[in-house]
């Protein structure tokens, strides 16, 4: 059975579907990074819990560079198989180039400032602050059940 999916569907205000599925790996490869309907559960409650209350209070956009993966795009970019981003319970977030602040241009800054607000205004499970050997960016995510919150902060 093939699924579509209206990658249009707003999430919340400022954060569409197509956005939190949204993978340049999946697309380069080819994958079909398709959620089920308990992912887009997920998926809404991450945007309402964590990255809108963050993308208002900081008054710049949020670019998601990886929100849902399935088990085959997990794979290709090396994700632990317990990764919440296979359940739609996390993002990996930074501000983009463009947005950025005065004062804030590296990735590094930016992670930091969106960390900084994610402590403060997110009702996040985990956050966490993660570089690769050219980027930076911020882990978040929010559990289905987000009364289960770890409020685990990783630096
Ligand atoms: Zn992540």
């Amino acid at each position: 059975m093939k699924t579509i999916i209206d990658t249009t569907m707003r999430l919340t205000e400022h954060f569409t579907l197509g956005e939190m599925c949204y993978s340049a790996t999946a697309e380069a490869k080819q994958i079909p990074n398709v959620p089920l309907k308990q992912h887009i559960t997920a998926l809404r409650n991450l945007c309402e819990r964590c990255l809108e209350p963050v993308r208002c209070q900081l008054g710049l956009p949020i670019k998601v560079n990886s929100g849902y993966r399935c088990p085959l795009l997990n794979q290709m970019v090396g994700g632990v198989s317990t990764s919440q981003h296979l359940k739609g319970e996390a993002a990996d977030i930074t501000i983009p180039r463009s947005h950025r602040p005065f004062g804030h241009p590296t990735d590094e800054q930016a992670a930091r400032l969106i960390l900084k607000y994610a402590e403060q205004f997110a009702d996040f499970d985990q956050l966490i602050l993660e570089h690769s050997a050219t980027t930076w960016w911020i882990h978040i995510s929010c559990r289905i059940n987000y009364r289960l919150n770890r409020h685990q902060v990783i630096r």
